[in-house]
């Protein structure tokens, strides 16, 4: 789905992102894991074209010359969820279809389907993300990102600002979303459980480079380099 070749993003002086080759394939989940600071969520603004990067990014086999173009094909939650706070759920969810031109049967029918996929009472659909729970927010973040049907999903920590229950809970619900849907997802995390429970391939980064990629219980059997060990048992021991 993505192939990219010494992609890189540099901001002044600071290399968020150093020369990064990465494949995903077409349906696979990959989990960008690595502590604070190490450039996952460069690297996640990059496969949306919202970062100013150098090097090859290629999607479906074709450099992207025209990303608000292929904008509507890729689903992004960004960190914190970013709802607009002066509208409503439905106000969010709706936003880019009402640009879109699509009429008022087909948005409620859509917005029918994604309050069930994502188990959200209709209701709520009426309140301001303010009068929401952090779960129901990111519930909505993720309608919002489903909405046009995209061929991808970009997350970046959609369960970090959750409470222990309301996290297992959504972690369940996604993992089953992404079962379900057959979506190629790219999900940042900084915790280690997060990576195992969703399985998929997991690429651990440190200062802009991906350090290793496989999967987690490999990264955990074998690391490449003793940060994925010291950072693999920092992880295991909170
Ligand atoms: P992570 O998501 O892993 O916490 P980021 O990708 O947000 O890391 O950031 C990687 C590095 O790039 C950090 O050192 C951060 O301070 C820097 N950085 C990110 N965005 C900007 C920006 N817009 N301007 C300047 N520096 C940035
Ligand atoms: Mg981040």
């Amino acid at each position: 789905m993505f192939e990219l070749e010494g992609v890189a993003v540099s901001y002044d002086k600071v290399e968020a992102l150093a020369p990064t080759d990465l494949v995903i394939a077409e349906g696979e989940t990959l989990v960008l894991l690595g502590p604070s600071g190490s450039g996952k969520s460069t690297l996640l603004r990059c496969l949306i074209g919202l970062a100013r990067y150098r090097g090859s990014l290629r999607f479906r086999g074709a450099p992207v010359s025209d990303w608000r173009a292929l904008r509507p094909r890729l689903g992004y939650v960004i960190q914190e969820g970013g709802l607009f706070p002066h509208l409503t759920a439905r106000g969010n969810v709706v936003l880019m279809a009402g640009e879109l031109g699509w009429d008022r049967p087909r948005i409620d029918a859509r917005l029918t389907e994604l309050a069930e996929l994502v188990d959200l009472a209709a209701d709520q659909l009426d309140r301001f993300p303010g009068e929401l729970s952090g779960g129901q927010r990111q519930r909505v973040a993720m309608m919002r990102a489903l909405m046009l049907d995209p061929d991808v999903l970009l997350l970046d920590e959609p369960l970090s600002a959750l409470d222990p229950i309301t996290r297992v809970r959504l972690a369940g619900d996604l993992r089953d979303i992404f079962a379900r849907l057959g979506k190629t997802v790219a999900m940042v995390t900084h915790a280690l459980g997060e990576a195992r429970f969703f399985g998929g391939t997991t690429a651990l980064m440190r200062d802009g480079h991906i350090i290793q990629k496989g999967a987690i219980d490999d990264l955990v059997r074998d690391p490449a380099d003793p940060f994925v060990a010291e950072f693999l048992a920092a992880e295991e021991a909170l």
